[in-house]
């Protein structure tokens, strides 16, 4: 992929996460994702020496790794480029006024001139010449969709509240969001209709950095911060309406934005669900997780059911093939939870300490290539105490906490219903009709040395749990 334009006024501020910068072209549909590196440590020269291999690995990782697990359709590696300095610089000084306060403990590596390039998802290219309406884009980011089923899980509480559902009350008490969010993952990976509505109803209450949604590239519904957020629903439906209600784009009122929003939900749960692979969304094979391995405690489904008066019936499991479903799948690769991995950390540790040249040999920091994704397949199925078994884990671990952590996009192209495309490429509603596609983002291999701080931080997520559930009591 070439950059087309390297003048600075030709790109701007698009998003951001804990890790990277992401700026778009204002025409073309290419975006450029730059590192992030923490305030005190940006040095240009430790930039220069590490920019370059951590985006090669970053390339990597998607390439041999995630797309091999999520499949050939859903994921778009992207390259490594360099740019000119005086570009970057001039970029990094345009982009500061649109950051959130909350994420300026980092600063964009406007100091290597090394990026990645990748086409811009939230843009979908319509060929459709006649249509006028702009595409729509849905980013969700929906976390860790399953209970964790370790034997070496110590605390009960873990086996019935997902984890996001307990992180939710550490992060409000931190002051990183205002109010508790209903959404609860199990409830979206559950492929039950009735359950994926009331989660995507619940991030559309609440999308915290869960949910976005772009009309023509543009973010038009989400979160930068509890701060700066978008998130009026009577908005949003006026926006979408008409998407929705291509014969009557005049309507209003609440029940207005009631009916356009359970379109919207109804369509992203079909492209949710679909299989590319095969196109289809009927009766397929579905993928079973057991009964207690998917539901949580604290979701807020049943309640919700019962005040809508929805009847709850229970078909569960994710067609397979589907978005969901592959995403589901290579976080289940976490099959020890961080209970039993942080001691296969710590013998790796050991290890090291005492031949630091087997850091390479392990495979720890990469190079993500086939034999990477080759070592993940289980050769040992039993602990022989030895730091390959460990590694093994550990890589497997790291692989799930990648797709725990990804997003997945929806771009939807409305097409004119008389056109009639391909009805395996388009998403037909009562009213509208889309043509759609699928991705899977942000699939970086998360650092060796988190380990420690995950099992830190899994510590306090449920400790704040329990202690904030006694005080309710
Ligand atoms: P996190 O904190 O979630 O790990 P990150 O720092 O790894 O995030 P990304 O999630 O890759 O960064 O990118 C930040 C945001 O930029 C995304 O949430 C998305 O909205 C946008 N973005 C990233 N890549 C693309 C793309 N190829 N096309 C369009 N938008 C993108
Ligand atoms: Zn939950
Ligand atoms: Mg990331
Ligand atoms: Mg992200």
């Amino acid at each position: 992929m070439e950059v087309k334009e390297v003048d600075g006024n030709e790109w701007k501020y698009h998003g951001e996460g804990n890790r990277s910068m992401v700026v778009s072209h204002v025409q073309h549909c290419q975006v450029l994702r730059f590192l992030k590196f923490p305030i005190e440590h940006a040095q240009p020269s430790q930039a220069l020496e590490e920019a370059p291999r951590r985006l090669k690995n970053i390339v990597d990782f998607s390439k041999h790794v995630m797309k091999l697990l999520l499949g050939d359709n859903f994921v778009q590696p992207g390259e490594v480029i360099q740019l000119p300095l005086d570009f970057v610089t001039q970029l990094a000084l345009k982009i500061q006024p649109e950051r959130s306060g909350s994420r300026c403990n980092k600063v964009m590596d406007a100091f290597s001139g090394y990026a990645l390039c990748l086409p811009d998802l939230t843009k979908f290219q319509t060929c459709h010449q006649i249509e006028k309406r702009p595409p729509l884009c849905i980013e969700i980011k929906p976390k860790c969709g399953f209970i964790p089923f370790s034997s070496h899980i110590t605390k009960d509480i873990k086996r019935h509240v997902c984890r996001y559902c307990m992180h939710q009350h550490l992060k409000v008490a931190n002051g990183k969001w205002k109010r508790i969010s209903k959404y609860c993952p199990l409830d979206l990976f559950s492929g039950n209709k009735q359950r994926m509505y009331i989660a995507l109803k619940s991030l559309l209450q609440e999308p915290q950095n869960n949910l976005k949604i772009f009309k023509n590239g543009e973010l038009i519904f989400g979160c930068k911060d509890d701060q700066d957020c978008l998130m009026d629903l009577n908005e949003l439906a006026n926006h979408l309406k008409a998407y929705f209600f291509p014969a009557n784009g005049v309507v209003s009122g609440p029940q207005c934005t009631r009916t356009v929003i359970s379109e919207l939900i109804h369509v992203i749960t079909i492209a949710l669900v679909s299989n590319v692979d095969t196109c289809k969304t009927g009766d397929m094979k579905r993928t079973l997780v057991s009964q207690e391995r998917s539901h949580c405690e604290a979701s807020h489904f049943r309640k919700e059911a019962l005040r809508n008066g929805i009847h709850v019936v229970e078909n569960s499991g994710l067609p397979k093939g589907c978005v969901l479903s592959r995403i589901l799948q290579v976080q289940m690769l976490d099959m020890m939870d961080i209970d039993g991995i942080y001691p296969l950390y710590l013998r790796v540790q050991q290890h090291i300490e005492d031949f630091p040249t087997d850091r390479s040999r392990l495979h720890l920091d990469g190079p993500y290539n086939e034999s990477f994704y080759e070592s993940l397949s289980d050769c040992h199925s039993q602990d022989d105490e030895t730091v390959d078994y460990a590694a093994q884990k550990i890589h497997q671990y790291r692989v799930a906490t990648t797709a725990k952590d990804c997003s997945i996009m929806i771009a939807l192209s409305p097409c004119p219903v008389e056109e009639r495309p391909e009805p395996s490429t388009i998403i037909q509603t009562s009213r509208a009709c889309f043509v759609y596609s699928v991705s899977v983002l942000d699939l970086d291999p998360k650092p060796y040395e988190n380990i420690a701080h995950q099992y830190k931080l899994d510590g306090k997520i449920i400790n704040f749990y329990v202690q904030s559930m006694r005080g309710k009591k």
